[in-house]
């Protein structure tokens, strides 16, 4: 049973982040500018938030808040849900599902150790199948 560490290896470690002060209008060009759709809100190196481009959608333009004038941690989600990286990936999807989230932050003894997108586990579950698959195939093809 494959887990998060299996995809943090093909991925890397790396979450883009932001702090709780800046703007609404900084975190969008952030998510822009790395062709992202969350962020995850930290501050002295502890995650306090999460915000996806679902927030900036449902609470600041549903909302008629100004983007510049409106900070980060008015419209993130305080109560962030995370893995560890020995999560298994059936946990990990479970969770996704059941809580209706599309991404969730990776965390090992308090430190920050990726960020897995539903995007990441799909990739990650259809190259194994394509895997499979072959494998498959060249053994009916050989018998
Ligand atoms: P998403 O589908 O990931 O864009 O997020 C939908 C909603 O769930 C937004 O309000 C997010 O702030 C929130 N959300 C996303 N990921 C998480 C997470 N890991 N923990 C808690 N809330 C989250």
């Amino acid at each position: 049973m494959s887990t998060v560490s299996a995809i943090l290896k093909d991925k890397g470690e790396g979450v883009v982040a932001i702090e709780p002060g800046a703007s609404v209008l900084d975190a969008a060009r952030r998510m822009n500018e790395h062709k992202i759709g969350c962020l995850v809100v930290t501050q002295n190196a502890s995650v306090i938030g999460i915000l996806t481009e679902r927030d900036i959608l449902t609470r600041l333009v549903a909302g008629e808040k100004d983007a510049s004038r409106t900070r980060v941690a008015d419209i993130m989600t305080k109560d962030v849900l995370c893995c560890a990286p020995d999560t298994p990936l059936l946990s990990l999807r479970g969770l996704m599902q059941r809580s209706r989230i599309r991404h969730v932050p990776v965390q090992e003894q308090g430190r920050l150790r990726g960020l897995v997108s539903i995007g990441d586990l799909n990739a990650f579950e259809a190259d194994g199948l394509n895997v499979r698959i072959h494998v498959l195939e060249e053994y009916i093809c050989r018998g």
